[in-house]
């Protein structure tokens, strides 16, 4: 909302007029039989520049020790591998082979997994996460790499 510089009332719809080689900036009731420069009705409340924020969908992260958290979730309910492969309808060499951190789980597996066992096998990239693979970065370009 801004005043007509013409008559001074308020206006939502702005147009620039040429008067006498002045661009004025007028209500439409001014603006007509005017020059119209261009027509500046862009609402004050115009969309915030940018564009616009899509719902952040974190990318969740199998966890580091998803073997350990497996064979825990699994002592805890006192299942043995086989019986934990037929429930899930898989075999029990590969789940051996997650379990043993050989082989990362596909993600339909965390899914029963997590469903099956009660645990959590995925997380949110942690902040602090970031900073040690950050600082692990670092390290690496100051020639800290041992072994
Ligand atoms: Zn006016």
């Amino acid at each position: 909302m801004e005043d007509c510089e013409l008559c001074g009332r308020p206006t939502e719809h702005v147009y620039v007029v040429d008067v006498e080689g002045v661009e004025l900036r007028v209500c439409p009731r001014c603006a007509k039989g005017k020059k119209v420069v261009r027509d500046e009705s862009v609402p004050a409340k115009a969309p915030k520049p940018g564009r616009v924020q899509h719902a952040q969908h974190a990318e969740l992260q199998l966890v580091d020790d998803y073997g350990a958290r497996i064979r825990a979730g699994r002592e805890s309910m006192k299942i043995p591998m086989r019986v934990l492969a037929e429930m899930l309808n898989e075999k029990e060499t590969f789940l051996s082979r997650v379990e043993e951190q050989k082989t990362a789980p596909p993600e339909a597996l965390v899914k029963k997994l997590e469903k099956a066992l009660g645990i959590k096998l995925l997380e949110e990239p942690a902040a602090e996460a970031s900073e040690s693979a950050r600082r692990g970065k670092e390290n690496a370009t100051l020639g800290d790499f041992v072994g």
